[in-house]
């Protein structure tokens, strides 16, 4: 886990789904190859010929980007020009957690002492449909107030106007919030832009920890008036 900003007061905690509230390099694996597969199968083209072009496309992204990452939403659509429509409904079709996942009794756990403190959020670059199953698998559905995704604003992340739209839903101005997620350059670099929080996890094991990382903080905030005050220069790495 690293963490890149805490504000001083936390109101929300915006949650990244994949690799984020689960680790499943399978399920991972599937939702990288299962629309290259389709998309071969549309174009005549071998799987492996397609997925050599979108290898390109991130190594050259990369180097015109200072090394950062881009979707595979933005691949298809900006090398294959699939549309966001298609994307979504190809996903929808193909995406199965229930075929990868199961519940997961201590993410359960650990959200519901989150919650206690904070609205959480999850904000995917899946279709809600898809998000609304894969946190139903894990158990954890009913303890999100707003779930955000590819087809709320009709854009992939990172993005300005669908981040906006999932603090205005939850009620919250973006310095109140946190974003946590796996990829930096996808799920924290503009967060931290717009003034919010950004923790960067590398999988859900982190995320058992992060009541921990937050309670302690915040107890001090609330109850020591002789503690000086973390601010977020005091948890950068
Ligand atoms: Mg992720």
């Amino acid at each position: 886990m690293k963490i890149y900003r805490i504000p001083e007061k936390i109101s929300a905690l915006i949650f990244d789904l994949d690799s984020t509230l689960y680790t499943n390099d399978d399920y991972v694996r599937f939702q990288l190859e299962s629309p290259v597969r389709r998309l071969a199968e549309i174009r005549g083209m071998s799987p492996g010929e397609l997925q050599g072009e979108i290898e390109e496309y991130r190594k050259d992204y990369a180097k015109d980007h200072e090394g950062a990452q881009v979707s595979l939403g933005n691949i298809f659509k900006r090398l294959f020009n699939i549309g966001m429509e298609e994307t979504i409904r190809w996903r929808e079709e193909l995406y199965k957690p229930e075929d990868f996942l199961s519940p997961d009794p201590r993410l359960r756990e650990t959200l519901l002492r989150l919650r206690n403190e904070y609205a959480l959020a999850v904000y995917t670059n899946n279709p809600v449909l898809v998000a609304r199953k894969t946190l139903a698998v894990l158990g954890v559905e009913d303890l999100f107030q707003v779930i955000t995704g590819l087809d709320t604003c009709r854009v992939s992340k990172p993005n300005e106007i669908s981040l906006r739209k999932t603090a205005a839903l939850l009620g919250f101005p973006p310095e109140a919030c946190v974003a946590v997620g796996d990829r930096y350059d996808i799920d924290l670099a503009l967060p931290l832009k717009l003034g919010m929080g950004g923790i960067l996890v590398d999988g859900v094991e982190d995320i058992y920890c992060l009541p921990d990382e937050l309670f302690p903080k915040c107890q001090i905030l609330k109850t020591s008036s002789d503690t000086p005050f973390l601010t977020g220069k005091d948890h950068l790495e």
